[in-house]
């Protein structure tokens, strides 16, 4: 058996769809955090993404965003009232950031893959 030499430029490249999440430094928020894939050329590359905070919608520079340190939430509660920017750690999806209060009972959080709608102050 020959062992086979992993090529560092070699690396599979994955495939986003729009609505998934990319690490993108945000201008206007002066902050580096998740952004929504908001666009996706024919060759499949993310050609523009939205920042959930501030909805500036900006070209995606791949290569900008470096891996950020992850703030631990606490597990998620759909009993507890959240606010935007709080954090929770979900069972199933992770860790996920509040970026939008929807309706009093529901809540837009952006997980590590994708943003999903949960259910908060939910007595
Ligand atoms: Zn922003």
């Amino acid at each position: 058996m020959e062992s086979k030499t992993v090529e560092a430029t070699a690396v599979e490249k994955p495939v986003f769809a729009t609505g998934d999440r990319v690490e993108q430094m945000c201008l206007k928020c002066g902050e580096e955090r998740g952004h929504i894939v908001a666009s996706i050329s024919k060759k499949r590359r993310i050609t523009r993404v939205s920042c959930p905070i501030c909805n500036s919608r900006v070209p995606y520079k791949s290569g900008t965003a470096r891996p950020r340190t992850p703030k631990i939430g606490a597990p998620y509660d759909q009993a507890r009232t959240y606010r935007r920017g709080q954090t929770m750690m979900h069972p199933t999806f992770g860790e996920g950031e509040v970026t939008a209060l929807i309706e009093p009972q529901k809540i837009d959080v952006l997980f590590a893959d994708r943003m999903r709608r949960l259910i908060h102050s939910h007595a």
